[in-house]
């Protein structure tokens, strides 16, 4: 018998879950969008965004999602036939590296494969190796959603400075900010994404492009940018409308002002902790089930693990069954695996990932964690014991 009904639970990684707080602000009447409520509402987003980013310069947003931003931030600051040198740790990497394509860059992938962090010595010798300084800009992704893989942002700064190379440092933060920390001011990077639907708690549909200084110079070397991505009107506006080229998404706004006190009430440094305390409870439990059959982590080494998505490997078809079996029969829904084989190959079914961005404490870990020990359990899919009592024990910690 399914025992699915009730409140279900998306753990992918993104959308997050809503807070209700953030779905009852949106449910009310249309607002004026030219005077009024309005434009103080969106004035006081601003440095609660940046507060967020950690950063003490320009905050702008985009109607659209993380691919917008990805966009956004490249035609910026790239003319076409600029070069971009781009750190590649998974199916994301490549994803911006292909936006980056897309918009006329000449693109060069470092490729560290799916299963490792980026090695900032391999960018510092790129970057070495190019004595004219083509390269415009550096494109590392802070957390790759398809490899859970955490990058190290500020040795990539450090990199950039060693080899004397004025290149900007582009970091998408899109699954990562407001789960791992992220510093944008003091760890020196030029420009970050994130979108609305991940740590932000907010429906998809909005995309932040946070940019320093040397950005914003950059963006003067830029022959032209299309109106609707140009960040300057957005980041300088004359009107409310100039916020987001046209009309602005309303709703999304009440929405994202309810997550933005709910994260500044919380606190970022508590938001952190928060996260690091619930990733370590499934990590906890990973890895005893990993003692008793074939549950692996796809990063092995904790350093190098994101606090935003943890992406597993059961091989065989068992990835698959298990989503099915939590989500047909317990109301919890896991996100597929992405990128580690190729889509709908054989291989591929044995991939799944745990989303845990967001409005996420520890009932709800738990609970999470107590679903897939029953679906293991079910499917006959050998794994430790303990599981749940070692994830308990992270949490009891605190
Ligand atoms: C989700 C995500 C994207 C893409 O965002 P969409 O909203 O799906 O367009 C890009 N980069 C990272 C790291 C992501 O997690």
């Amino acid at each position: 018998m399914s025992l699915a009904n009730g409140r279900t639970h998306l753990a992918i990684p993104g959308p997050s879950i809503m807070p209700d707080a953030v779905l009852q602000a949106m449910h009310r009447a249309a607002p004026n969008i030219y005077e009024g409520d309005i434009v103080t509402l969106v004035e006081g987003l601003i440095p609660d965004l940046r507060k967020v980013a950690r950063t003490e310069h320009a905050a702008t947003i985009y109607i659209g999602n993380g691919h917008a931003v990805w966009e956004a931030s490249l035609v910026n600051v790239i003319n076409p036939g600029d070069k971009v040198l781009v750190a590649a740790t998974g199916r994301f990497g490549h994803g911006w590296a292909g936006q980056a394509a897309g918009v006329g860059a000449d693109v060069q992938v470092l490729d560290f494969g799916l299963k490792a962090p980026l090695d900032a010595q391999k960018i510092e010798d790129a970057l070495r190796a190019d004595t004219n300084h083509e390269i415009k800009a550096v494109l590392v992704n802070h957390v790759d959603t398809a490899t859970s893989i955490l990058n190290d942002v500020p040795s990539v700064r450090a990199a950039i400075d060693a080899a004397g190379h004025p290149a900007l440092l582009m970091a998408d933060c899109i699954a990562s900010m407001a789960c791992d920390r992220f510093e944008m001011d003091a760890w020196g990077v030029d420009i970050a994404i994130t979108g609305s639907q991940k740590g932000l708690m907010v429906p998809p549909g909005l995309g932040f492009v946070f940019f320093g200084p040397k950005a914003k110079e950059a963006r003067e070397k830029v022959e032209r940018v299309s109106l609707y991505w140009d960040w300057k009107p957005r980041s300088e506006p004359a009107y409310v409308a100039e916020y987001f080229g046209g009309t602005s998404p309303t709703h999304h706004l009440f929405g994202l002002r309810a997550a933005l006190d709910i994260m500044h009430g919380e606190g970022m440094e508590n938001v952190w902790a928060r996260h690091d305390s619930l990733a370590r409870a499934l990590w906890a439990a990973c890895d005893a089930w990993g003692q008793g059959g074939p549950l692996t982590m796809n990063v092995a080494d904790p350093a190098h693990r994101s606090r935003a998505v943890t992406a597993l490997s059961l091989g065989g078809d068992k990835g698959e069954r298990l989503r099915k079996w939590c989500a047909e029969e317990a109301g919890l829904t896991l996100g597929i695996g992405l990128g580690m084989a190729p889509r709908g190959s054989a291989e591929a079914a044995g991939f799944f990932r745990i989303g845990h961005m967001g409005h996420l404490n520890a009932h709800v870990m738990l609970g999470t964690l107590g679903t897939i020990e029953a679906g293991l359990t079910a499917l006959d899919i050998p794994h430790g014991a303990g599981a749940l009592s070692a994830a308990a024990k992270v949490i009891a910690a605190g």
